[in-house]
């Protein structure tokens, strides 16, 4: 940790929340130089949803190093690009009927979040993209303008435009419907707002607090797109590759995006590896006009390819992860209901799940005291209120229950605290 604080810039965040030095990492702990065991919520922001050097999944990898694959190709075609792209098609496009071209950006999320900004641009030939609030998609500046978290936002250096926010589902409560809100500005031709290329949003936000979009809403925002020819783009960068219970977030919801954008647990080993998929038609990029160095990355294809031939040619792991994803869903409820008060929140999906606080002082507590413990958390949310929960899908039940067991007594260990006791009182009597 010393060198740590003394040669890296003061940009480090995640070293901080969690201030020691991790040395080894397996399945779902991560373990410090001191051979402490860390039950692993945080789960590189949603990277490592196979856990960590999955068996399989790292021995494909060794395997294909082994036997001196290309490791670097800049977009050449290679055997380990061709086979992923064949299992990509047969065992998540077709049998889900989806017809997209892949495109494979630069490593990060942003840089895939920029090519679908670029594109629906160059498509349509508008420059307004309408992103809501909240939303994150990454700091590269397209993306960055497109992301609510003013934190971020401070970092950008110039003005952060051709970006229209609209409410996200839920913003003013339950009872308003925030599409007849955004369907009024377009429809009013001197609403101001001009008219965009797309819609870029989360199914469900994961920076920006765990918001869960209703399918419904999901429905009438892609209705409106067809109504008024905006394309949809759906950021499932964090959410997709089974997070929420099946490979991508929105197959629940009767939509189909123009474009998606997948990233971390893509490559399924915490490579960095990143895609667009695009509707056939929009695909008019001239050759190399979205370049790249690290546009595809060999080990993350084969990592990938492995990982869906192991985890998504049948049902059965999004049918685990829902039976995982009910206990983890009624457990939070219970213990926020009888250790904390009643205005604090239990919302989430599938393995991501997020308690409100309601205060960032009590999340903060709470997340120290996990970690304090051997419990991972991450906080999210526009003032960090929301205290996260994001198990490797792969974790079994008993190390679910484990994480949950971690979390109770530190909610009974700082509830025993009597400023914390006021603070908790103090809210249920407020509501
Ligand atoms: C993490 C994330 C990004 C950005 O990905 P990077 O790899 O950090 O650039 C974009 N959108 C969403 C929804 C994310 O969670």
């Amino acid at each position: 940790m010393q060198n740590i604080k003394k040669f890296e810039s003061r940009v480090r965040s995640y070293s901080r929340a969690f201030p020691v030095t991790f040395k080894l990492a397996k399945d779902a702990y991560l373990y410090d130089e001191q051979d402490n065991a860390y039950l692993d919520f945080l789960c590189g922001a949603g990277s490592i949803n196979y856990g960590h050097n999955n068996e399989e999944i790292k021995k494909k990898v060794i395997d294909y190093l082994d036997s001196d694959g290309i490791v670097h190709g800049l977009d050449l075609a290679t055997t380990a690009k061709e086979e992923f792209l064949k299992t990509f098609s047969s065992l998540i496009l077709e049998p889900r009927e989806l017809n997209y071209k892949v495109q494979f950006t630069g490593p990060t999320g942003t840089n895939a979040v920029e090519a679908a900004l670029k594109l629906a641009r160059k498509v349509t030939g508008r420059t307004n993209i309408i992103s809501f609030t909240n939303g994150f998609h990454g700091v590269s500046l397209g993306p960055l303008a497109a992301t609510g978290n003013s934190g971020h936002r401070g970092g950008s250096g110039v003005p952060l435009t051709n970006v229209t926010f609209m409410p996200y589902d839920g913003y003013f409560g339950n009872k308003s419907n925030t599409i007849d809100y955004v369907r009024r500005f377009l429809e009013d031709t001197s609403s101001g707002v001009d008219l965009p290329a797309a819609f870029i949003v989360e199914t469900i936000q994961g920076e920006g607090g765990i918001n869960v979009a209703k399918d419904s809403w999901l429905k009438s925002l892609y209705e409106l797109c067809k109504e008024f020819e905006i394309l949809l783009i759906v950021d499932d960068i964090q959410v997709g590759c089974g997070r929420t219970g099946s490979f991508f977030s929105f197959e629940q919801s009767e939509i189909t995006p123009d474009m998606v954008v997948l990233s971390k647990s893509l490559s399924g080993f915490g490579l960095p590896f990143s895609m667009l998929l695009l509707k056939p038609e929009l695909d008019i990029w001239k050759p190399g006009e979205h370049n790249g160095t690290f546009r595809g990355n060999n080990l993350a294809f084969v990592s990938a390819t492995e990982t869906l031939k192991k985890y998504w040619s049948t049902q059965k792991f999004e049918s685990e992860i829902n039976k995982k994803s009910q206990l983890l869903k009624s457990e939070l409820e219970r213990i926020v209901k009888k250790h904390l008060s009643a205005d604090m929140e239990v919302r989430g999906k599938g393995l991501i799940f997020g308690v409100d606080c309601r205060s960032p002082d009590l999340a903060k507590q709470l997340a120290d005291r996990a970690f304090e413990n051997r419990l991972i958390l991450e906080r999210c949310g526009s003032e960090d209120q929301v205290v996260k929960f994001m198990p490797p899908l792969t974790a079994d039940i008993e190390t679910i229950e484990a994480g949950l067991r971690i979390f109770e007594k530190s909610i009974e260990q700082l509830t025993a605290n009597s400023e914390i006791q006021l603070e908790v009182k103090k809210r249920t009597e407020q509501n």
